[in-house]
């Protein structure tokens, strides 16, 4: 078999054999395929796309390229979740202490991410002395004993997707529904759980900015799961408009707090209900999804979801005083109130404006070896539906970079647009 070959069949629009597939993957991870090779290849697969059979054998090449993970250790229906990724999505916070409150048990590993603010690991730093490396033996037997634990993703989880996706990074080659498709199932897969829901954006501030490839990335993603004998669920659901009021990482575990406690933001708690009876249905725990979001709710009422978010921070070392005295999270030296120009309903809150303004402000990294200022970050006052006065106050700025404040300001001005009629925005688009 000759690179050269499969290169131009791709080319030529005719579909791979599992073979040629793995002979690609394989040859690039282990350094026999150079780089301007697989780069070729993948401008192929980005132009002509693959089969669900094609993209299926891609994600178990990748899967099987490093270590697997084993949760057999763990008692009960392992559910995961993913996110596509967007602006201010906290909801894995919210998440993996809700859902274990019902008695479903949360084995999450998270990662750092690059972009406007950092992953959930960065988050859960904000609690100081939080630990996210904690051995497997610890990890599983944290899950047990309290019912959730999560941890850093080790480096040896799909090694082809590393090397894959930062040549992708490179040639323009990201935004495609196969790769994007095979890249996150192939690291959930390897994962290890028995079910998985996939929140899946689309907008502005996501991959894929159209209803229909987004709903395209989540069938290929669910007919993925499924080949490989998981249960899976998705939800397609809108990034337009960042999610909740705060962006940034301490603000959104703030944020977080407040909606375990019953007095976060209604799209924020919204989406945490829809993927969490998601979770609980696939578990078994509840019959079905009225029933899992009835507890839910409950479980917030109570305090029970906010006491085992504590349990979450305790048991990894961080300080819980935290989750009783949130406003400790808001501790940037600077904040900046930015008011608006004008009267009207606001129409547009550009989801990808907020992020950049607070990724200026020091919330995210663009490179691994950036620092993050898990301090900064915006938190809007108003979104889209929402009726404003001229010099009302749009949003707040946080941030310990002085000399970015102008900078940022303009991007918060620029991510809003007024009109004179309520506009109603949709959340969940889509329920699979
Ligand atoms: N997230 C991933 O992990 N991979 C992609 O290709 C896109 C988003
Ligand atoms: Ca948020």
């Amino acid at each position: 078999m000759h690179v050269y070959d499969v290169i131009a069949k791709k080319r030529d629009n005719i579909e791979l054999s599992t073979e040629e597939i793995k002979f690609m993957i394989d040859g690039f991870t282990k350094g026999s395929i150079p780089d301007y090779q697989m780069a070729s290849f993948l401008m192929a697969v980005f132009i002509r796309g693959m089969s669900d059979r094609e993209t299926t054998d891609l994600t178990s090449c990748m899967l099987h390229s490093g270590e697997t993970v084993d949760l057999s250790e763990i008692k009960g229906f392992k559910v995961d979740k993913h996110s596509t990724g967007g602006v201010g999505d906290t909801t894995t916070m919210v998440l993996a202490p809700l859902v274990s409150s019902c008695g479903v048990p949360v084995a999450k590993m998270s990662g750092r991410g690059l972009g406007h603010t950092g992953g959930t690991l960065d988050k859960l730093e904000s609690f100081p002395g939080f630990k996210v490396e904690i051995s497997k033996e610890e990890f599983i037997s944290n899950v047990n004993k309290n019912g959730v634990a999560v941890v850093g993703q080790t480096a040896d989880i799909a090694p082809a997707d590393k090397k894959i996706y930062a040549l992708r990074d490179v040639t323009a080659t990201v935004n495609s529904i196969p790769l994007i498709a095979a890249s996150i199932m192939s690291k959930k897969l390897a994962a290890g759980a028995d079910g998985i829901v996939l929140d899946v954006k689309t907008g502005v501030g996501a991959f894929m900015q159209t209803f229909e490839g987004s709903l395209e990335l989540a069938k290929k993603m669910i007919e993925i799961g499924k080949s490989h004998g998981r249960k899976m669920n998705a939800i397609i659901s809108n990034m337009d408009e960042p999610l909740g009021y705060a962006v940034g990482n301490k603000l959104e575990v703030r944020e977080a707090i407040l909606t375990l406690d019953g007095k976060g933001p209604a799209d924020l708690l919204e989406l945490c209900l829809t993927l969490g009876s998601l979770i609980i249905v696939q578990s078994g725990k509840c019959a079905n999804t009225d029933e899992a979001r009835e507890l839910m709710l409950q479980k917030i009422k109570s305090g029970e979801a906010k006491e085992k978010f504590k349990l979450l921070i305790s048991s990894q070392y961080g300080d819980p005083s935290y989750i009783d005295n949130p406003d400790k999270l808001l501790s940037a030296r600077h904040v900046v109130e930015i008011k608006s120009p004008e009267s009207g309903y606001v129409k547009r809150c550009d989801a990808l404006k907020i992020g950049k303004a607070s990724f200026v402000l020091g919330a995210g990294r663009q490179t691994k070896e950036d620092i993050i200022d898990l301090d900064a970050g915006v938190i809007l006052e108003k979104k889209v539906g929402d009726y404003v006065e001229k010099g009302d106050i749009l949003a707040r700025l946080y941030t310990n970079r002085e000399e970015k404040i102008s900078e940022a300001k303009s991007d918060v001005l620029n991510a809003y647009e007024f009109s004179n009629e309520k506009i109603e925005s949709k959340l969940i688009q889509k329920i699979l």
